[in-house]
């Protein structure tokens, strides 16, 4: 099946908020595929280069993300400016010009009030999907995860089963849960969002621009998606 393509009219400048584990990172891809003329930024693999890389920043920021806090504004700030600079999506002289053909999806940025009014000085964000799945849907995903890590092999223990409880069906050996996916960390994770995205959710809603869509999964979600940001932009 061929994937449908769609042009955008307008500018389209979105940012998803949602839980961890709530699909944003699905749903950037697909709304790729669908309006080719976006790019996507998403913080958190940034910060995963930066931390891969060893840059200071990456040294900097490597502990608070390992522990599920969320790094500090000014870091985050920096990284996403000369992220935008570097994709000529502002003139490197200033930053108050921005590219008016720049669509693009942000990914995990800004995640709190006072990144969203530092964002606001760079750049227009004109629409701000709020992705929503219950935390008890998102937990038993989570909990049902296991990977083979030397393959990468993913299964599923509600509807990807490996053949032996807690083996890779290829080679027998042992699955793991992705450290990433503990439901400690995920937890914390979804306690932080939680405590910060609500000031979040309310500086957008003020400004007019917030849309809020729910679903179990991410196929439940995606069409509606779909169909808001034709509604808007095409
Ligand atoms: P993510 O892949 O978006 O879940 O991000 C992984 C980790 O990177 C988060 O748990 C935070 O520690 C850090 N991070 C990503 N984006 C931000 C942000 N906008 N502000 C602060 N910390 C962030």
């Amino acid at each position: 099946m061929t994937a449908t393509i769609r042009q955008l009219k307008k500018a389209a400048r979105i940012i998803l908020v949602g839980a961890p584990g709530v699909g944003k990172g699905t749903q950037t891809e697909r709304l790729l595929t669908r309006f080719p003329e976006l790019a996507s930024i998403s913080s958190g693999d940034l910060l995963r280069e930066n931390v891969r890389n060893k840059t200071p920043l990456g040294l900097k920021a490597e502990a608070a993300m390992q522990s599920g806090n969320l790094v500090p504004d000014s870091m985050i700030l920096d990284l996403i400016s000369s992220e935008f600079k570097s994709r000529g999506w502002l003139s490197a002289a200033s930053t108050s010009s921005i590219n008016p053909s720049a669509s693009f999806i942000l990914d995990g940025f800004p995640r709190t009030a006072t990144q969203a009014s530092s964002l606001e000085t760079i750049v227009p964000v004109n629409f701000v999907v709020h992705l929503v799945t219950p935390p008890s849907v998102i937990l038993s995903r989570i909990a049902s995860r296991w990977v083979h890590e030397p393959s990468g092999r993913v299964y599923n223990t509600d509807f990807n089963a490996p053949k032996v409880p807690g083996k890779d069906d290829v080679t027998g050996e042992p699955l793991t849960q992705r450290d990433d996916d503990s439901i400690d960390t995920w937890k914390q994770r979804l306690h932080k969002f939680e405590e910060t995205s609500k000031a979040l959710l309310e500086h957008y809603q003020r400004k007019g621009c917030l849309w809020r869509v729910e679903g179990d999964t991410s196929d439940e979600i995606s069409p509606k998606l779909f169909s808001a940001i034709e509604r808007q932009f095409c």
